[in-house]
C-alpha cells in the first residue's frame, strides 16, 4: 500500500482527540519581580480520546478543571506537560502557524451567549467572521450564500442575519455561536456549558439541535457541564472530574446504572429520576471543592467522601480498569 494510503488509513482508524496525562498549572505570582510562590493545579493528568462522531462529556463541579481541560485541547491556553493528538498527529508543540489547519477542525462554543457574540457586529458577519479569516467564499456573494445555509441549519431565518445580537433571544444566541462553529466544518466541537445560561426549557432544544448535527455531519464534541443531567441525554460516554483529575469514566448506561466512584454517586444522587420507585438514595457531598492551589495529598476527595481510610489520606489511587471501558480512581474498587 502506498504510503499516502498507509496514512490516510492510520488518520480514519485515529480518534478525532486523543489526550494523554494533560496537565495545566497556572503559576501565582506575587511581588515587583512577580517571583513564582506556587501554583493553581488546574488540570493535573488528565487522559481520553474521543471518536469521530462521538460525544464525551465532561462533568465536575464548578472549579474542578474541565474549562482548562477544554480551553488546553484547543492549545487556546498552553498545556504544562502531557500530550494532545488530533486524528494521530501530535499538536502539543505545534508552532500558531503549523496549528492553523488543525484550529479550523476544532472550534468552540462558549458558556455565555450574551457575551460571546460581539454586539456590534450583524449576526451574519460573526457567522462568516470564521470563513473571512481562513477566505472561504467570496465577500458578499458565496459567502452570503454559505452563511445563510448555516442559518437555516440551525434553524434560524436566513433574513435574521441582518439583525444584531441583542434581537435574538438567548436559545437564538446559542444557534448563532453554534452556526460560527460550523462554519469551517469542524471535526470537533468543544462546548463549554452551552446551555447552562439558558431556560431550562430552552436547553433541551439547543441540546437537539447539537445532536442532529451530530448525525448529519459526524461532528464530535467533547460537552462540558456541571450538570450530570444534562450531560445525560448528549454523551455516549462521561468522565467525571474532580480537582484536577479524572475520578470515572464509563459509558453513559454504566456510569448511570453501576457508578463506582463515591463522588460520582454524590453527583448522581442530585440528578432527578422521572420512576419515583427508582428514587437514588440521597448522598450529598459536604463543603465545597478544596482549593487548587493546594490540593489534599492521596485521594483529593478524601476530605468530603464519607469512606476515606488512612490511605486515601496519602495515596493517589490510579485510574484503573473495574468493567470494559470502566476506570475508576478509588482504593476501595
Ligand atoms: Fe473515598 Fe478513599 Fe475512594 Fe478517595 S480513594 S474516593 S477517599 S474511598
Amino acid at each position: 500500500m502506498p504510503m499516502t494510503e498507509i496514512r490516510n488509513a492510520q488518520a480514519a482508524a485515529a480518534p478525532v482527540l486523543q489526550v494523554d496525562g494533560l496537565k495545566k498549572h497556572f503559576p501565582i505570582r506575587k511581588g515587583l519581580l512577580r517571583r513564582t510562590i506556587g501554583n493553581v493545579f488546574a488540570v493535573d493528568g488528565v487522559s481520553f480520546s474521543i471518536q469521530p462522531g462521538e460525544t464525551l462529556g465532561l462533568v465536575g463541579e464548578s472549579g474542578c478543571g474541565k474549562t482548562t481541560v477544554g480551553r488546553t485541547v484547543l492549545r487556546l491556553i498552553e498545556p504544562t506537560g502531557g500530550s494532545i493528538r488530533v486524528r494521530g498527529e501530535d499538536i502539543t508543540q505545534l508552532s500558531r502557524k503549523a496549528l492553523r489547519p488543525y484550529r479550523r477542525e476544532m472550534q468552540i462554543v462558549f458558556q455565555d451567549p450574551f457575551s460571546s457574540l460581539n454586539p456590534r457586529m450583524r449576526a451574519g458577519d460573526i457567522v462568516g467572521e470564521p470563513m473571512k479569516i481562513h477566505g472561504i467564499g467570496a465577500e458578499g456573494g458565496e459567502r452570503a450564500r454559505l452563511v445563510a445555509r448555516l442559518f437555516e441549519r440551525v434553524g434560524l431565518r436566513p433574513q435574521q442575519m441582518r439583525n444584531f445580537p441583542h434581537e435574538f433571544s438567548g436559545g437564538q444566541r446559542q444557534r448563532i455561536s453554534i452556526a460560527r462553529a460550523l462554519a469551517l466544518n469542524p471535526k470537533l466541537i468543544v462546548a463549554d456549558e452551552p446551555v447552562s445560561a439558558l431556560d431550562v426549557s430552552i436547553q433541551a432544544q439547543v441540546i437537539n439541535l447539537m445532536m442532529d448535527l451530530q448525525r448529519e455531519e459526524g461532528i464530535a464534541y467533547l460537552f462540558i457541564s456541571h450538570n450530570l443531567a444534562v450531560v445525560e441525554h448528549i454523551s455516549h460516554r462521561i468522565a467525571v472530574m474532580y480537582l484536577g483529575r479524572i475520578v470515572e469514566y464509563a459509558d453513559k448506561v454504566t456510569l448511570f446504572t453501576r457508578p463506582q466512584h463515591p463522588y460520582t454517586e454524590a453527583l448522581l444522587s442530585a440528578v432527578p429520576v422521572p420512576d419515583p420507585l427508582l428514587k437514588r438514595e440521597k448522598r450529598m457531598v459536604e463543603g465545597d471543592v478544596p482549593s487548587p492551589v493546594r490540593p489534599p495529598p492521596g485521594c483529593h476527595f478524601h476530605t468530603r467522601c464519607p469512606y476515606a481510610q488512612d490511605r486515601c489520606r496519602i495515596e493517589t489511587p490510579a485510574l484503573k480498569p473495574v468493567g470494559e471501558g470502566h476506570l475508576v480512581a478509588c482504593h476501595l474498587r
